[in-house]
């Protein structure tokens, strides 16, 4: 395998060409099929079509891939649509292929005038076969020197609907001996009597889409075709059809590696499964990779857009580690979302000694450049997290234990003093004291404690479902597994905790630090406050 290349080896491409004056104006496109929602990957894309675009004060228009009529819909237009301005990119202008489509219907007759493709009635399987392999050319079909005017006769019939799907296909008229596959007389049209989600029923063939995709480069006036490695081994046909159809305008065509991230389904097919076998609640499910997913999740565009300038444009494949998109989206959370607490599993904490209760400060975000402030209710009973409270604590536990010390987050120390178990031993109250000389921003009582918890008021929060998430497959490596088999099942843990008054009465959509815990999302469901994980505290991730 080739190193990774860090530099942006398609801006050198460009900057040649500019140089030499063969392109004045830098014209991509960022070309979904519609046939799923767009995912992380799809990121990369978006960020290397527009963003190059923008780098030079070009276009990148929005194509649609829709060559494909069985598999697209509408509804998936729309959701490409909102997902490319959630992030913030503005296309020049939108196409369709199925706009080209009476464009390409007549440059396919003139190749056959051109003596350049001919109508073959072999079937699927005798074209495969008779393909060759990488050691052997292959066999050219017997119909590959039908007369022109036969040619002509049946590909109009073709499209008149003459022919069951799969009974003639038009092909190319290349190289069976080809030492590239995809020159070995390609199909370049299909018979599919299927009604497409633009053009209806005008149409029962279309076009394969290394035929379509170069023409409608084209004729969108697109200078660099930017795709995937994947389509490097087509690049051939691709300028061939460039070359023999005699379009005007000649685009160029650039590979770059895909992206793939550990842990992480990228693909349209196996995330529209994920989908349809309920094995998530759907296109836009927090756990899922989908830009629908990462924006329900809260993860702010910026954080996606820096993960994908970070990891640029490489010409070699390879996987990044999931830590590492998460790394951005904690970078920029902690920078701008505000911080609250939370309990998820409540455990009562009664101070004996204090009465009453009192406004106490905390910080809205300490890493404001000039931090605000803002109160939270104090008051004799409260709640802390099970986690943090320990009869019998392992070693270097500075939690809450029996006769131990600990500070509630931006009030007071507290000493344990004794706890209630129910029958089954599990606690249920816990009874402390508090140090009135230790408040927070005024302690000069010299009580060094080790430990800072969080809590909520009793008298002051709100029931809060809280969710957790892991990711949907299971291990970073699973060569050769089907993912079926990776799915973690445990990819949500649901809490029923108590949070902050404050979180019920923030907007809706907003993201916080819950303290200790983790970033999460605030949304409401029937009514009720649900704090929905964007990602975890902790940086796990080695650069
Ligand atoms: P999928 O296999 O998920 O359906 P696709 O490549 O078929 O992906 P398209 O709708 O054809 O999806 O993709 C639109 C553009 O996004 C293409 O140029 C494609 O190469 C690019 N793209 C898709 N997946 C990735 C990825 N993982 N990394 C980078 N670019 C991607
Ligand atoms: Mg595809």
């Amino acid at each position: 395998m080739e190193p990774e290349v860090h530099s942006n080896f398609i801006e050198d491409i460009i900057n040649e060409e500019l140089a030499e004056g063969k392109v004045t104006t830098v014209h991509t496109r960022f070309p979904p099929e519609p046939n799923g929602y767009l995912h992380l990957g799809h990121a990369k894309s978006l960020c290397i079509n527009f963003g190059t675009a923008e780098k030079y004060g070009g276009l990148c228009n929005l194509f649609f891939d829709d060559t494909n009529p069985s598999k697209e819909k509408t509804e998936y237009v729309e959701a490409i649509k909102s997902d490319i301005e959630w992030l913030g990119f503005k296309w020049y202008e939108i196409h369709y292929a199925s706009d080209f489509f009476d464009k390409i219907y007549e440059l396919a007759v003139k190749l056959i005038k051109d003596g350049k493709a001919f109508v073959c009635d072999l079937t699927a399987d005798e074209i495969r076969d008779s393909r060759g392999t990488l050691t052997e050319p292959g066999k050219e079909s017997p119909y590959r020197n039908r007369s022109i005017e036969e040619n002509l006769r049946l590909f109009e019939e073709m499209k008149n609907g003459k022919y069951a799907d799969g009974e003639k296909v038009l092909r190319a008229k290349i190289d069976m001996a080809s030492p590239n596959i995809n020159m070995r007389d390609p199909v370049i049209y299909r018979v599919l009597h299927a009604e497409h989600h633009r053009t209806g029923n005008k149409w029962c063939i279309y076009p394969m889409y290394d035929y379509a995709h170069p023409i409608c480069d084209s004729m969108q006036g697109v200078t660099h075709s930017l795709c995937t490695l994947e389509f490097e081994d087509h690049r051939p046909l691709y300028n061939w059809v460039v070359e023999n159809t005699g379009v005007t305008h000649k685009p160029r065509q650039i590979e770059f590696a895909r992206l793939n991230v550990t842990n992480t389904v990228m693909s349209k097919r196996y995330l529209k499964k994920l989908v349809e076998d309920g094995m998530v609640k759907g296109w836009d499910d927090p756990r899922m990779p989908t830009l629908a997913g990462l924006r329900n999740r809260g993860i702010p565009p910026k954080a996606l857009k820096n993960f994908c300038e970070e990891i640029g444009v490489a010409k070699a494949n390879s996987e990044i580690e999931v830590g590492y998109f998460e790394h951005f989206t904690r970078d920029y959370l902690n920078a701008n979302a505000p911080r609250a607490m939370a309990v998820f599993e409540p455990i009562k904490l009664v101070i004996d000694n204090y009465e009453g209760c009192e406004e106490v400060e905390t910080d809205v975000n300490p890493n404001d450049p000039e931090p605000k402030k803002r109160g939270v209710h104090f008051s004799k009973e409260i709640y802390i997290d099970a986690e943090d409270f320990s009869v019998a604590p392992p070693p270097k536990y500075f939690r809450l234990k029996p006769d131990g010390l600990v500070r509630l987050k931006g009030a007071y120390v507290v000493k344990c003093e004794s706890y209630l178990p129910d029958d089954d031993g599990n606690v249920t109250e816990i009874h402390c004291s508090y140090l009135p000389e230790t408040r927070s921003g005024s302690d000069e009582s010299g009580i060094k404690v080790k430990g800072t918890i969080q809590w909520v008021s009793a008298e002051d929060c709100v029931p809060a479902e809280i969710r957790k998430y892991d990711y949907l497959l299971k291990d970073a490596a699973y060569p050769g597994q089907d993912f079926s088999e990776r799915m973690n099942e445990n990819s949500l843990t649901v809490y029923h905790g108590f949070a902050e008054k404050y979180l019920a009465d923030a907007p809706v959509g907003e993201s916080f630090q819950l303290i200790r815990k983790g970033y999460y999302k605030k949304v409401v469901e029937d009514g009720k406050l649900v704090l929905s994980e964007i990602v975890s505290l902790k940086d796990s991730f080695k650069k």
